[in-house]
């Protein structure tokens, strides 16, 4: 290996996220949007020392999950290495997935019969919590299917959400969803997405997995328990986003970066570990609005100080917000991740900052949507646009103009020093994606 030594300086790069950060006019604030309408004079006086633009994290209109961006973003090709959300989650509860599980998320939610269909009234059962869902949880927790030929296991993790995993011979991840993702709608039977036989047996074993848990679960005491206090029953187990385990090159392969990741939901915590980043912890991050903004920047930065070259940091709450369809909501968070700011403010020459979000996130919809999200790129000498401030409007006029997703890793490298010129890499029917510095071996002389 060569060292990791130039005569040029090569920067550190804070990589910040916050999740869901685009957003459209909102009616609340006379057509202004969050970013427009918060007072930001940290973002304004970062984007003022940079570049700013904007990024369609997966390609134009495209509404993309907070999964597949920040992959697409931290330059791994969704097309080939992208497991499916699933496989994350259970990465990030810690959950041990084989080669040949297959990995759903899944929601506890209310039916009701209706002749021969089950008909989604809450797909949240009530966001049911606590020992009500462990007890739900722990009632289908382990299950024989197909005559013992797959086994399941249900694991609970966050409110009414879990993590169902199939074992067994010949199961593929190419089902759909038993979850109809609207309340009205019946449940779905699981549908094999290939032709092939291991598919097939998968839909099989899910459709018989969730009819089991609908017949314990429509009886089982601690739902009777909750009709009678008014409580919705979690009588359904509603899988959807089949995964399986796939091994990706980690972030120091692919970028030769050293690189630490600062994240708390699940799904996040589980994109960095299967790149192989160091996972840091904060004390008081909660990934809610309440979270520790300061403290996620503040462990940053002591990580790049000590060594890692490359830190991600995920901030959620911003993507909360618009959920919540909340927009002062979201400006009074952006208010306090302005604040949280304050220690990059001044940042030393040999380090970058990358501020974006993972895709837009309006509040006038509640849902992700396929608009471009606001991109900047600052550090001591890096060069600048006149834009000045942080906002959708502005970020049309940047400098770094609008780029797509898996182009932000080339533009970290290139303001970083670290890009290789094109031509070094003999592959010619693409613009190389990867000046791997860590994979250059030195010629030996014997
Ligand atoms: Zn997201
Ligand atoms: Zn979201």
């Amino acid at each position: 290996m060569l060292p990791n030594k130039t005569t040029l300086m090569q920067r550190k790069i804070m990589f910040i996220i916050l999740d869901g950060l685009g957003d459209r006019p909102c009616k609340e604030f006379n057509g202004l949007t969050p970013l427009q309408k918060a007072d930001l004079p940290s973002f304004d006086l970062l984007a003022a020392k940079g570049m700013i633009g904007r990024h369609y994290p997966l390609g134009p209109g495209i509404p993309p999950g907070s999964d597949t961006a920040q992959l697409s973003m931290l330059g791994y090709d969704i097309r080939t290495e992208y497991p499916g959300r699933g496989y994350f989650e259970a990465l990030g509860w810690g959950l041990k997935v084989e080669n040949g599980d297959v990995v759903f998320r899944a929601n506890f939610g209310t039916v009701e019969r209706e002749g021969k269909n089950l008909i989604v009234k809450d797909r949240r059962a009530g966001r049911i919590s606590g020992k009500d869902a462990e007890s739900v949880a722990s009632a289908v927790a382990e299950m024989d299917l197909l005559n013992g030929e797959v086994k399941a296991f249900l694991r609970h993790t966050l409110e009414h959400r879990g993590i169902l995993i199939l074992k067994g011979l010949d199961l593929k991840p190419e089902v759909t969803d038993v979850d109809p993702h609207e309340v009205g709608y019946p449940v779905l039977e699981p549908q094999p997405l290939t032709p092939s036989p291991s598919a097939k047996k998968t839909a099989l074993a899910l459709k018989e997995f969730v009819l089991k848990s609908y017949k314990i679960l429509k009886d089982l005491e601690v739902n009777i328990e909750r009709e009678r206090s008014g409580l919705l029953p979690a009588n359904i187990v509603l899988p959807r986003g089949a995964a399986s385990k796939l091994l990706i090159p980690s972030f120091k392969e692919k970028w030769g970066l050293e690189s630490a990741a600062i994240a708390v939901g699940p799904l996040y915590r589980g994109i960095a570990k299967s790149m192989g980043m160091r996972l840091l912890e904060v004390e008081g991050a909660t990934g809610m609005p309440n979270s520790n903004f300061r403290g996620k920047i503040e462990v940053g930065l002591s990580a790049l100080d000590s060594g890692f070259d490359f830190v991600f940091v995920h901030i959620k709450a911003t993507d909360v917000a618009s959920h919540m369809k909340d927009p002062k909501l979201k400006v009074e968070i952006l208010e306090r991740i302005d604040g949280a700011l304050e220690p990059i403010l001044d940042l030393p020459e040999d380090y970058l900052l990358l501020l974006t979000g993972d895709h837009s996130t309006p509040c006038s919809l509640g849902k992700h949507s396929g608009d471009p999200v606001p991109l900047m790129i600052s550090g001591k000498d890096i060069p600048r646009d006149d834009a000045g401030r942080f906002d959708e409007l502005r970020c049309i006029k940047g400098g770094l103009g609008t780029v797509l997703g898996r182009d932000i890793m080339r533009l970290v490298l290139n303001y970083s020093n670290r890009a290789l010129e094109y031509g070094l890499k003999p592959k010619p029917e693409e613009i190389p994606y990867i000046p791997r510095l860590s994979q250059l071996v030195p010629l030996s002389i014997s």
